[in-house]
């Protein structure tokens, strides 16, 4: 992985690889918190950011379940990134945090194209720290726990459906795949083998 280890809030506090719970239709559900992936939606859904609802790792063994986790194209995800840290879509501090990684290194993001702005940034991408959560950048698979081998995989396309969540149309950011060059996305393959391995025959 060309990314640090992240030392954010939410990394510094474990909140990695874990299993949340909720109950849903009167049904006691489990679910891995895969970043980027409807995460926030769910959690709005089902309150998950109110009340206690991490399952402590200590009792991953004990639990008979397979756990519910969304998936994602990864190039998909990796543009969608990309749209939130370079143009005003999804949580407005993560556009902050795109531009200011921009301006560590002279370039002012008002001043250049969409497409000069994604070549930057990704050129920036190895110096990404805690300060831009960078953690949401790693792959799916890294935040899957070891302590199961078996998920109920859920595509991005029926979590409103399974999660009873808002509709949300992923992908409608101003930065499309195809603005990407291919060296570029060649970059995504390489960066991303392993959830394009560990999700080949879902895609
Ligand atoms: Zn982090």
């Amino acid at each position: 992985m060309i990314y640090q280890k992240c030392d954010c809030w939410y990394c510094l506090h474990e909140h990695r690889q874990i299993i949340l719970t909720f109950e849903m239709n009167g049904e006691r559900q489990f679910w891995v918190d895969i970043p980027k992936n409807a995460s926030q939606s769910i959690k709005e859904r089902w309150k998950m950011n109110e009340k206690p609802s991490i399952v402590p790792r200590l009792l991953y063994k004990d639990l008979d379940c397979k756990p519910l986790a969304v998936y994602r194209d990864p190039m998909s995800r990796f543009v969608s990134l990309l749209n939130h840290y370079l143009t005003y879509s999804g949580p407005y501090g993560r556009f902050l945090k795109g531009i200011s990684a921009l301006a560590d290194i002279g370039v002012d993001a008002e001043k250049i194209s969409l497409e000069e702005r994604v070549s930057y940034f990704m050129g920036c991408l190895p110096k990404l720290s805690g300060f831009h959560q960078v953690h949401h950048f790693y792959p799916q698979t890294y935040w899957i726990p070891k302590e199961f081998q078996e998920y109920t995989w859920v595509p991005m396309n029926k979590v409103s459906e399974v999660f009873d969540t808002e509709n949300t149309t992923p992908g409608s950011g101003k930065i499309t795949k195809d603005m990407l060059t291919e060296t570029q996305k060649d970059f995504v393959f390489s960066e991303y083998k392993d959830d394009y391995d560990y999700f080949k025959n879902m895609l």
